[in-house]
């Protein structure tokens, strides 16, 4: 999509520190970091949001959370993680293309804010 953000990213029109890419995904290190590792994971394809995705592309959502799985693995994230995903403007959402949030290296607080 044109004027995205992340469409951007994934196209390599903007540059992004990759840490993870198949032809599916792009890994993303967070621009604005909030914990030690802060990882932006997304599908290439353009969705807006976890609303978005149809039964169809639920499998691609199975996939992303292996990526995640892996990268928190690679990282060395023995002591735990938190997984975010924003969705829309009461859930924080601020780049409306699908991506989850891996946080770790600190300790996570609980209800988040
Ligand atoms: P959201 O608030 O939509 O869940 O998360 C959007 C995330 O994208 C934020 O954590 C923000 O720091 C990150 N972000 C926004 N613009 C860029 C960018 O140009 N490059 C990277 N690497 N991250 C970005
Ligand atoms: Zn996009």
């Amino acid at each position: 999509m044109a004027d995205c953000i992340f469409c951007k990213i994934i196209n390599k029109e903007i540059p992004s520190k990759i840490i993870y890419e198949d032809d599916h995904v792009l890994a993303i290190h967070d621009i604005e970091p909030v914990a030690p590792v802060h990882i932006l994971v997304m599908p290439r394809k353009h969705i807006t949001g976890i609303a978005a995705v149809t039964d169809e592309e639920l499998s691609n959502i199975g996939h992303i959370y292996g990526v995640i799985r892996d990268i928190a693995k690679k990282m060395e994230l023995n002591e735990g993680y938190r997984v975010v995903l924003n969705h829309g403007q009461q859930g924080g959402q601020t780049v409306n293309h699908l991506h989850f949030h891996l946080l770790g290296g600190r300790s996570m607080n609980w209800p988040p804010g």
